[in-house]
């Protein structure tokens, strides 16, 4: 076979005769065949290659993309942190991954009971009386927390509340799903330490309110030290709290939302609690809320009785189904192995070092990186690629340079308040050799800047793709090694 192009070498890899596995003789009849036009004319055109190829070929695809168990992965909000494998195990295990969603109550007992615990663990960890594991991922929370809002202001006959109000930090997320549910996206700046500015919310906090969307700590990484009297003055508008809860990493056994005066939160259980989601999917995005909202949360909920679990579907003022099933149940089952498995002090000393990490970077970068918002930080740091700029070296020159170091970037230019931002969140899953050996490359890369700027414009120069044109790559993915 003929081989012109060295991208067809590495997937034409077939021989004719070349056999990964050699099937055992027949031990039993032989079978009719099947009728001759249910069969195939000539054989399948299938791959004929050896065990080794087959597990070098697929090695070799499993590292040309980059993620977690490959190396560092610091990309900003995302909580790219490692994923302990015994969670696969357990939702491998054929227990669960056979069982069908449509199996009855009565043989489903021990998923519901996983489901149950977790709803009642995370009700716990967030200090909220009620709870739905049916939202998918966490901007489908954050839809059915609005939905749910909206609900309970128009049972008040106060239905022609519309309003939600964001800080211009907002994840994207937020406004997009504002819109999605019908309302109106009302955006406050925030003050000048990067926190909310609760005079620029009392100018928009009236009766059109539904309420307010706040992720905290906030995209800034920053604790929003004044969350009760912001939810203070949503609260005397007649409006309610959502909490975007992304960053929950960094307020495990830490921080109760509920006493923050928010309502109603999501968590992204994908993020926080270890489920693998560098390919965009699946997730899932439980909320927890205060008592009045309970009544519209998705049917069914889980509810136990003297020792058996049943769906509650009797709910009359629900907002309906928000997902096929009752969410999806592996990623759910993943993180009630990961409470389980890392308990109460195991939470915080979690959080603990998931702020260490982000502030002893912030620390060690800021002497080559402009750092905007120079307060500490909680899990994750905001930083500037201004001085790098002077240079003509963007931010995202610099992210495509981290990879030719074998290394993820952060996120870049979110949040939209930082010119050129850079957005690190370590995880408190690396080691201080790890950090230490990525500070080391964001130095190298800051002198590369000054010295040899062309460099970072040509990164990455060792990926198997170099830069692409992102858009096109996302809109019209080519997936063929071939033209
Ligand atoms: C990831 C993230 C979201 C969206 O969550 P998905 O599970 O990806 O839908 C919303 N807000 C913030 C701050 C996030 O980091």
């Amino acid at each position: 076979m003929q081989n012109p192009m060295p991208e067809r070498l590495l997937y034409e890899l077939s021989a004719p005769g070349r056999r990964g596995v050699r099937l055992p003789e027949s031990d039993v009849p032989e079978a009719d065949p099947l009728p001759k036009k249910l069969r195939r004319d000539e054989p399948a055109p299938l791959p004929e290659v050896s065990e080794n190829e087959v597990i070098r070929h697929f090695v070799r695809l499993s590292t040309m993309n980059h993620h977690v168990d490959r190396d560092y992965y610091p990309l900003g909000s995302c909580t790219m942190k490692y994923n302990p494998k015994l969670n696969e195990v357990v939702a491998n295990h054929p227990w669960f991954a056979d069982l069908h969603p449509f199996s009855s109550t009565r043989y489903s007992q021990g998923a519901l009971q996983v489901l149950y615990e977790l709803g009642e663990m995370l009700k716990t960890i967030t200090g909220f009386p009620a709870v739905t594991l049916q939202p998918p991922a966490g901007a489908s929370g954050e839809l059915t927390g609005l939905m749910l809002m909206k609900k309970y202001h128009q049972e008040r006959g106060q239905g022609e509340r519309n309003r939600v109000i964001i800080p211009d930090s907002a994840h994207g997320t937020n406004p997009a799903t504002i819109n999605f549910a019908g309302c109106e996206v009302v955006e406050i700046p925030s003050g000048a330490d990067g926190t909310l500015d609760p005079d620029a919310l009392r100018r928009e906090a009236d009766d059109r309110l539904v309420g307010m969307m706040v992720t905290n700590p906030n995209t800034l990484g920053i604790f929003e030290s004044r969350i009760t009297e912001i939810s203070q003055i949503v609260h005397d508008a007649g409006g309610l709290m959502y909490l975007d809860g992304a960053n929950l990493n960094a307020l495990l056994g830490f921080a109760s939302p509920e006493k923050m005066g928010f309502d109603i939160m999501h968590i992204n259980v994908h993020k926080t609690f270890s489920t693998p989601h560098g390919g965009g999917g699946p997730g899932a995005g439980p909320l927890c809320s205060v008592d009045k909202l309970d009544p519209y949360l998705p049917t069914p909920v889980i509810r136990e009785e003297d020792g058996t679990y049943y769906h509650d579907w009797v709910r009359p003022k629900s907002v309906g189904k928000m997902h096929g099933f009752y969410g999806n149940f592996l990623v759910l089952l993943r993180a009630y192995a990961y409470i389980l498995a890392t308990g109460k002090d195991g939470l915080e000393a979690v959080a603990r070092a998931a702020i260490l990490n982000a502030n002893y970077l912030r620390v060690l970068l800021q002497s080559d990186y402009e750092l905007p918002y120079p307060d500490r930080c909680l899990h994750e740091v905001v930083f500037s690629a201004d001085r790098q700029a002077k240079h003509g070296v963007k931010a995202l020159d610099i992210a495509k340079r981290l990879l030719d170091f074998g290394v993820h970037a952060p996120t870049v230019y979110f949040p939209l308040i930082v010119h050129e931002a850079m957005m690190i969140e370590p995880t408190e899953t690396e080691t201080k050799e790890t950090l230490d050996r990525f500070i080391e490359i964001m130095r190298r890369i800051a002198k590369e800047a000054e010295e040899n700027p062309e460099l970072l414009h040509d990164a990455p120069a060792t990926t198997p793709v170099r830069r692409l044109d992102e858009a096109t790559a996302s809109r019209k993915p080519n997936v063929r090694y071939e033209n």
